[in-house]
């Protein structure tokens, strides 16, 4: 078995869609970035990356490469969840924070957990996902930006079922 962990933040803008966990939130901003800055699906990506030493996301997806301008960041998941599939590994579970001052983000949780297993190809109930606020202090607290934080565990399957 082997761990993640990774932590990204991006700007909250005007004229900006505001994606977290591959949902569009109705909101009057939305984070900036050279992809469409979904900060909780690139802190999963990059955990998963992190979990086998496989450097991090910006290296494998430059953001001055034209071909990741906007891109989809489920794209950027399932292509990162490739890698580590490749190397013989299946994910466990993934436990994550959001740190948003707003909007609301409980409406909104189960339908990021339950896309994000989709793309996974896992259980929802191994999609762990959180939110809190900064309690208006500093940037995320200002309403400025979010940040997103996710720890995985991945497992290569046939030593993990020898112990089963
Ligand atoms: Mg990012």
């Amino acid at each position: 078995m082997r761990i993640g962990h990774s932590y990204d933040i991006h700007r909250l803008e005007s004229n900006r869609d505001l994606i977290l966990g591959g949902i569009n939130i109705p909101y009057h901003l939305g984070l900036l970035g050279h992809s469409d800055a979904d900060c909780l699906l690139h802190a999963i990506a990059e955990s998963l990356l992190g979990s086998l030493a496989l450097g991090d996301l910006g290296t494998h997806f430059p953001d001055t490469d034209p071909k990741y301008k906007g891109v989809d960041s489920t794209i950027l998941l399932k292509e990162s969840y490739d890698l580590v599939k490749k190397k013989g590994y299946t994910l466990g579970n993934l436990d994550c924070m959001i740190y948003c001052e707003a909007p609301k983000l409980k409406p909104h949780i189960n339908s990021m957990r339950d896309n994000i297993a989709l793309l996974l190809e896992t259980s929802v109930d191994n999609i762990s996902i959180k939110a809190t606020t900064f309690e208006k202090l500093g940037p995320i607290g200002n309403n400025q930006a979010i940040a997103s934080e996710c720890t995985c565990l991945v497992y290569k399957k046939e030593k993990f079922l020898k112990y089963l």
